[in-house]
């Protein structure tokens, strides 16, 4: 096949098959079926030879004409398509005098063409049903007015007006109003979320119930919605390792089934004593029954029903190959904030020192965080807040990754993070403190964060982040569905993260770990274990994402950083999608390999008996045309696959 993802016939058409060909070719495939017939009653009837050539020349040329039209994009391309070897054969078949031979070849390679594209377009409904997703117009607020306007022309900083039961036409934050919200065309996931004011919504999800102002933060070609849409269909485009070699071994695999047939052609006869026009006959059969259409169209019927099945759930895949990186997948290495764990901590505790007071440092601590995004500022904000502190802005702010965060006021820094951030800035933890901070940890209090504003240590704060009710359970099924070592790579103290380890069933906790350590641990497991997948939010893990062999981001329905970096981006919050991520991809080279040996097999068979005991021209196209069939239907099964 000359271009992956596009079907034999009419290929340079590819997936926009213009409504004039999708109703052309099959009529066309009519007409060669009525030509044959036709021609077979006038012979019968004894016709004329004129008026049998003519009914012959007319049915092959419907019954070639998408076939040739291929083969003609395809030589533009310099590349063979396997429709050259039947198109060859029906011509062979007419030198002949094999004229209806040859018709039938054409009837059924262009039928199969017809089922095959038909077939493959369900593999593209996944995409344009989330195209659908997105309402044409939405109700924009003028002043006191409400205008209806077409999404492309909204602009962020417009206020749109939802009702219930409206599609969410852009993402957007909402203003006024709350509701509850269907996000399961995006994510998959099937319980609606409550929203209210300040909260994040995207388009494409189904605002169930209330009244309310969104104020549009993207333009249509940006939204979520629309980059999930670009993501499939470029996935679809992209080539998995195993299609790129079958489309270069079909180019070699096509001339040499050429050559061979002409040379058969040419000296059976005068070796082998069989008469010329059987012997050519049989070289046709030869070229038809050789030809690897089953074999082209064996990956990409799998890898795109994979795609679309994953895209429905939530599960975007870049592209097929890396359908095949994860089921080679040995070792899954998970980041814990917000992927074991909620990344929602709270605030435990509030431990100042004996001279100062309970609201001193948590005014301290709150101000200090104050512009930072890290889950930890964010829990921090919300427990000052909700004690009455006022939240003020400091004159300075730094954060410092993987450790926490210094601030300056009045003059005077304040630090607040683990007690690395210390001696990252060369300050000496007082040796009790340590021992205060050690301590907490070990009674698994959470994670504890020191802090110290100028020359004064102001005292402890500890977080807590819940673990995933579900983790160990959803870890246990990754080892079912055959990953070998499950590991935890976490910025957080050893001791946080240990007892979190254990309660999971993880083989190898790394703890105190910056970004570029990340990035170090899952080079050194692939070294080690084989390929590994890496989990995490998409945001600070992004460089470990990149070098893992799968990087995978989760929950990462509006996160940018996180569509971009992965490989596989799973849209809902759940760790569930990775098993049955993996369960996919897996079944997924089973079915591709099913598709490959089946495929050659059926080709060497008929050329064994083609060679043998000799093979009628049309049973042979039955065989070919028909393994092309099953081996697409096949394929079309991952479209059902659930785990
Ligand atoms: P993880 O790898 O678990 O996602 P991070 O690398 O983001 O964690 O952070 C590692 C550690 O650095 C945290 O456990 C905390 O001790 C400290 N830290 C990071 N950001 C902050 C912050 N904004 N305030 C306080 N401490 C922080
Ligand atoms: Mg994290």
């Amino acid at each position: 096949m000359a271009a992956y993802p596009q079907t034999r016939a009419g290929s340079h058409q590819g997936w926009r098959l213009e409504l004039n060909d999708e109703f052309l070719e099959p009529l066309f495939v009519a007409l060669t079926l009525a030509g044959i017939v036709v021609g077979v009653i006038l012979e019968r009837a004894g016709a004329s030879p004129a008026v049998l050539l003519g009914v012959h020349l007319v049915t092959y040329v419907v019954g070639g004409f998408y076939a040739v039209r291929a083969i003609i994009a395809a030589l533009r391309e310099r590349t063979i398509q396997v429709d050259l070897l039947m198109v060859l054969a029906a011509l062979g078949a007419a030198y002949v005098n094999a004229w209806t031979e040859g018709a039938i070849l054409l009837f059924l390679f262009s039928l199969s063409n017809v089922l095959q594209n038909y077939a493959m377009a369900r593999t593209r409904q996944a995409i344009s049903a989330l195209l659908k997703l997105r309402p044409d117009t939405v109700a924009v607020r003028r002043g006191e007015a409400l205008v209806e306007l077409p999404v492309e022309e909204v602009q962020p900083g417009d206020v749109v007006a939802l009702r219930p039961g409206d599609r969410v036409p852009l993402d957007g934050t909402i203003m006024r109003g709350s509701g509850n919200f269907d996000e399961s065309a995006l994510t998959g996931e099937s319980m609606p979320v409550q929203k209210g004011e300040g909260m994040h919504v995207l388009a494409g999800t189904l605002n169930q119930s209330g009244a309310l102002d969104v104020l549009v933060t993207k333009p249509a070609s940006e939204s979520t919605l629309a980059r999930i849409i670009d993501m499939v269909s470029e996935a679809q485009a992209r080539k998995a390792r195993t299609q790129s070699f079958l489309d270069r071994f079909e180019q070699w695999y096509a001339m040499g089934v050429i050559v061979a047939v002409a040379l058969f052609i040419t000296f059976v006869p005068s070796l082998f004593g069989v008469p010329f026009a059987q012997n050519f006959y049989n070289g046709m059969v030869l070229l038809t029954v050789a030809s690897p259409c089953a074999l082209v169209i064996s990956v990409p019927a799998a890898l795109l029903s994979a795609i679309a099945n994953a895209a429905r759930r939530g599960v975007l895949f870049k592209g097929g190959a890396h359908l095949e990186e994860l089921s080679r997948v040995k070792v899954v290495a998970f980041d814990k904030t917000g992927t074991l764990t909620h990344g929602h901590p709270e605030v435990t505790d509030v431990l100042p020192r004996p001279a100062v007071s309970a609201d001193e440092l948590l005014a301290a601590v709150a101000r200090a965080e104050a512009q930072s995004e890290h889950p930890i500022a964010l829990a921090i904000m919300s427990y000052a807040q909700a004690r009455g502190v006022v939240p003020q802005e400091p004159e300075l702010f730094e954060a410092v990754t993987g450790m926490g965060v210094r601030a300056s006021w009045d003059g005077v820094e304040t630090l607040v993070g683990a007690p690395r951030l210390f001696t990252h800035v060369g300050l000496v933890v007082p040796a009790e403190l340590l021992a205060e901070s050690d301590r907490l940890a070990d009674e698994g209090r959470g994670t504890v964060l020191l802090a110290r504003r100028g020359a004064v240590w102001l005292g402890l704060v500890t977080v807590m982040d819940r673990e995933r009710a579900d983790a160990a359970e959803k870890i246990a099924a990754l080892r079912k569905a055959g990953i070998e070592r499950v590991v935890m790579l976490t910025g957080d103290n050893a001791r946080v993260a240990e007892a979190l380890g254990r309660r999971l069933g993880i083989d190898e906790v790394h703890a105190g770990l910056l970004p570029e350590d990340k990035l170090r641990i899952v080079g050194e497991l692939g070294r080690k274990y084989g390929p590994t997948a890496m989990v995490g939010d998409g945001i600070n893990d992004a460089p470990a994402l990149a070098a893992a062999s799968s990087g995978i981001a989760m929950g990462a329905a509006g996160t940018d950083a996180a569509l971009e970096t992965a490989d596989i981006v799973l849209m809902r919050d759940d760790l569930g999608a990775i098993g049955y991520a993996v369960g996919l991809s897996k079944r997924t080279q089973r079915i591709v390999w099913q598709n490959i040996v089946f495929a050659l097999s059926v080709v060497v068979v008929l050329v064994s008996l083609t060679l043998t005991v000799g093979v009628p021209l049309p049973l042979g196209v039955i065989g070919h045309e028909g393994s092309t069939i099953l081996v697409v239907l096949n394929g079309l099964r991952l479209l059902v696959h659930s785990e």
